[in-house]
């Protein structure tokens, strides 16, 4: 498990993280969503152990990861920016990560070699972004990390790879129990990945949830009926195309559809909301900066 709590951050007077809480459950895909500048790349270099905590607390597995050399041997990390890496070639990093993580597999090296069809030899500086970010994912998959940290990962990557990489990574999930945290300003990115959500702005968490929580409680409901909708729901949104009525309803299903049968409706369908959806009618009215991640 990852918790922070109570983090607070600033640079030369600027707060860029307020006192910030946020729990990644041991095993979820966890996605940091935020606009640019919220903070997340601030948040993932105390996960990654590169900040000290000004107040608050970074624990992973129960212990502090700063200055905590094993802690950190357990945490692979693709930053957002790899141009430190830049100069050498994977075949370098590869023993310089070997070096540091003692999982590292050699066996899942080359296993991987046949999706990643990189040059070993090359310095990065030579690859492509994409190709770059590829490298990255390559190298941190092999050091069999417990936790997985991504920062904006899938910026530069055409479809087609990146959707092997989840691949990759899901089913290290599906099979060793990793913990992913990945961030993005981009909700849509991580719709199919993510079973937990944190949603950040302007240095604090907004809202953190489940997905199965956050689909628990709201649902999309397609209705035709002459009659009118019980006042006793809690309808976010009202849409209409011809006589079919769309709406968006807070509350609990089951008792959602019986209020429904009240209005015996022709047709009744409750249907779940995409996680897109979910963040516009929850969040729709807090922030203008909010709605425009999903954009
Ligand atoms: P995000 O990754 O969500 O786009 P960041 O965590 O990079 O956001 O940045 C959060 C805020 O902190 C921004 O306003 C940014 O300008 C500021 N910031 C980040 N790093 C530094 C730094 N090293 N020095 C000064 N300000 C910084
Ligand atoms: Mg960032």
């Amino acid at each position: 498990m990852i918790e922070v709590k109570n983090l607070t951050k600033r640079f030369d007077g600027f707060t860029a993280l307020n006192g910030l809480t946020m729990t990644v459950p041991t095993g979820s895909v966890y996605g940091l969503v935020g606009p640019n500048g919220a903070g997340k790349s601030t948040i993932i270099r105390h996960i990654t152990g590169v900040y000290r905590p000004d107040l608050g607390e970074v624990l992973i597995g129960g212990e502090p990861v700063f200055e905590n050399p094993p802690v950190k041997a357990r945490i692979a990390c693709i930053p957002d920016d790899l141009s430190c890496h830049a100069g050498a070639s994977i075949r370098e990093l590869k023993s310089f990560f070997k070096g540091l993580y003692p999982a590292f597999s050699d066996e899942r090296f080359t296993a991987l070699a046949d999706i990643f069809k990189l040059d070993q030899r090359q310095p990065l500086r030579r690859f492509s972004k994409g190709m770059q970010k590829q490298a990255a994912f390559w190298l941190a998959i092999c050091t069999q990390p417990d936790y997985l940290v991504l920062d904006e990962p899938v910026d530069g990557l055409d479809p087609v790879m990146r959707k092997q990489v989840w691949s990759v990574i899901l089913e290290d999930v599906a099979t060793r129990g990793t913990t992913v945290l990945v961030s993005s300003h981009n909700l849509r990115e991580l719709e199919d990945v993510c079973d937990h959500v944190g949603v950040l702005h302007e240095g604090k968490m907004l809202l953190e949830r489940s997905l199965s929580d956050l689909q628990e409680n709201i649902v999309k409901v397609q209705l035709v009926t002459d009659r009118p909708i019980p006042p006793e729901l809690n309808v976010l949104h009202k849409s209409m195309t011809g006589r079919i009525q769309t709406l968006i309803v807070r509350g609990d299903r089951r008792e959602i559809a019986g209020l429904l049968q009240q209005c015996n409706p022709l047709l009744c369908d409750l249907l779940p909301l995409s996680l897109e959806e979910i963040f516009i009618y929850e969040l729709g009215g807090v922030n203008y900066d909010v709605k425009n991640l999903v954009l």
